[in-house]
């Protein structure tokens, strides 16, 4: 009986994936597709649902974990994402900030307001790098439906509307040097991706980020579930509101130059990266 119901939600979960990655033409034939692989339920899923996807297309699969060098908690995320990749047979390409910068985010996240600016900016950084020297045309992320909803919400509150073009399934190419983005959970429920996980028993890492209590993004989506929580499909409600005010065709013009320090694509002069880097006080010590 359980297994039945297993296997049903897995038909469930899996189908919406692969409508989705078909609809939208995630992935075609013959690519070179990486996935972002923290070891986390959601990147796990996306890397299971891949794997799956290519019963139906041939396409090749690689994956890259990158350690924040968060003691204490980035480790047990490491050991799921080799268990998992493993598993899959797909090979897996460990990064981490020590390897790529030199310092690790415990040793430099006091010098901004909050771990998770100087974590994304490099965490993203070392992954295109490391994709685009790979030869992958594409990187699949893990963003599930509750993380696009607070990713808006935090435009929105940010008043930063030329992230609006970073939203949808898919991202176009917009520089030669940038692997653009896919989402194949874009519109799977995080809730969704956790029964998943625990009724497959999947080799997961479930630990909070000991930063993550400090992110407008947690304070959002503490809103968003309670909001549920009081009114059911709250959530449906604004993804429906955010489709009806973009076209998903990601038409808003960003023209990128390269970086003057690393060369690496960027909207300004210097890169993120290398203007977080010239603003640490001492990322030796
Ligand atoms: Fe990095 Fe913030 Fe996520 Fe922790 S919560 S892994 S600091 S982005």
């Amino acid at each position: 009986m359980v297994k039945l119901k297993r296997e049903e939600f897995n038909e469930h979960i899996f189908t919406r994936i692969n409508n989705l990655i078909a609809d939208y033409e995630l992935i075609e034939e013959g690519e070179l597709i990486a996935v972002a692989l923290s070891g986390g339920k959601d990147s796990v899923l996306t890397l299971h649902a891949l794997k799956n996807y290519q019963k139906y297309l041939d396409f090749d699969l690689i994956a890259i974990s990158i350690d924040e060098g968060i003691e204490g908690y980035r480790q047990h995320g490491i050991d799921s994402a080799i268990a998992n990749a493993t598993a899959l047979d797909v090979k897996l390409i460990q990064k981490s900030f020590i390897s790529e910068e030199g310092f690790a985010l415990d040793d430099i996240y006091s010098d901004f307001k909050s771990a998770c600016i100087p974590c994304g900016v490099f965490r993203r950084n070392i992954l295109n790098k490391t994709a685009y020297e790979l030869g992958a045309v594409k990187i699949a992320t893990g963003h599930n439906l509750d993380d696009e909803i607070q990713s808006f919400l935090m435009s929105f509150a940010r008043g930063d509307t030329i992230k609006f073009s970073k939203f949808g399934p898919k991202l176009d190419v917009i520089h030669p040097k940038l692997v653009p983005r896919i989402k194949p959970l874009w519109n799977t429920p995080e809730k969704e991706v956790g029964m998943w996980a625990v009724m497959n028993d999947i080799d997961i890492h479930l630990d909070e980020c000991p930063y993550s209590h400090l992110s407008l993004r947690a304070k959002i989506k503490e809103f968003l579930n309670l909001s549920e929580d009081r009114h059911p499909g709250i959530k449906n409600n604004i993804m429906d509101s955010f489709m009806k005010m973009l076209t998903l065709e990601n038409d808003i013009n960003t023209t990128l130059n390269e970086c003057e320090i690393c060369k690496e694509p960027t909207s300004s002069n210097i890169c993120k990266a290398c203007e977080l880097k010239q603003s640490l006080k001492n990322p030796e010590n």
